[in-house]
């Protein structure tokens, strides 16, 4: 979905390595990945534990730092920023974390939780601050109440909601949502899922929704990006991604989707993801891949332009 004029947030040839804990060479966490982000759209990133989803949305925030590339947002390079122009821009780019537990301060209440993005900026004065704090808790579904409470009173569903309005209170334009509901019931997962979705419409929000789960990235994105081993393997328009699924990758996590129609043929996945410090060589899904070719084991498939009838879509993969 082309919302705008202008991706709102644009990266390109990210880079990440970290140190190896054993001395050997580093871990390439995240190898050259590029996307966009358009106003109004949600942009879901999928992949199993390890693939390097939730180090690219520290990157993107600048939580921690990219080795090479760039990363634009609403116009401005990220990374050339100074301390002081970076916190500015920090108001419009918020992040929501997996688990409700550890990401709240259990010696501060809600409100204080709520309000300290406001302190952090500086932002109002204390009577407007608590409008603001009272209005967030408001739009998550929780009363008034909440605000003199602590984290503990709560339950993991409530817990989240405390996440959420910390999140939206500096009116960002664009919201990470690090597997926001992992964490949770299955019951409560479809709430927090259409809250998030609500709140995308009424202050039109732009989302990173980052998942290990396939039809929950399903059920919220517009297009997805799918990784495996720090690349982006596919990305595409949602609605043809799932329902035909060029990458092998992909076609194998959609047909293990329990009662999705592509997986009335599943496809197994042989073995665990490789380790990202010794990944296996030429494309690096080749000893799992149920189509792998003699030309796999050797050489990396760089991203093509594939036309499809759901739209252009990005495919790493020496079948196209
Ligand atoms: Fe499979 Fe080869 Fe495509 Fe990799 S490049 S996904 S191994 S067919």
């Amino acid at each position: 979905m082309n919302a705008g004029p202008a991706p709102l947030l644009e990266a390109e040839g990210l880079v990440k390595r970290f140190p190896a804990r054993d001395g050997g060479g580093p871990v390439q966490a995240v190898s050259d990945v590029s996307l966009k982000v358009w106003r109004g759209e949600t942009l879901g990133i999928v992949g199993e534990s390890g693939s390097g989803k939730s180090t690219l949305a520290r990157l993107l925030l600048r939580l921690i730092e990219a080795d090479e590339g760039s990363i634009r947002f609403a116009g401005a390079e990220l990374r050339k920023l100074d301390t002081q122009a970076l916190r500015a821009m920090r108001r419009d780019m918020q992040i929501v974390f997996q688990d409700p537990y550890a990401s709240l301060d259990p010696r501060m209440t809600i409100g204080d939780i709520v309000a300290e993005p406001l302190d952090i900026h500086r932002l109002g004065q204390r009577p407007e601050r608590r409008s603001k704090v009272l209005e967030c808790l408001r739009l998550v579904g929780l009363g008034p109440e909440a605000a003199q409470r602590y984290p503990h009173e709560f339950s993991g569903g409530q817990r989240q909601r405390i996440g959420i309005a910390r999140a939206i209170v500096l009116e960002p334009k664009l919201v990470i949502l690090d597997e926001p509901v992992s964490a949770l019931d299955v019951s409560i997962q479809s709430q927090i899922l259409n809250l998030l979705l609500e709140l995308k419409q009424r202050l039109r929000l732009s989302y990173i929704f980052i998942s290990h789960d396939l039809s929950v990235v399903e059920h919220v994105s517009d297009r997805v990006a799918v990784m495996y081993l720090g690349r982006i393997v596919e990305a595409a328009p949602a609605v043809p991604l799932f329902d035909r699924p060029l990458h092998p990758y992909t076609e194998a996590l959609i047909s293990a989707i329990p009662g999705h129609p592509q997986g009335t043929a599943r496809i197994v996945l042989k073995g665990d993801p490789p380790s990202p410090q010794n990944p296996p060589a030429g494309c690096h899904f080749h000893p799992r891949c149920h189509k792998a070719f003699a030309r796999c084991e050797v050489e990396v498939p760089r991203e093509r332009i594939v036309a499809d009838a759901g739209g252009a879509r990005g495919v790493a993969c020496h079948l196209y």
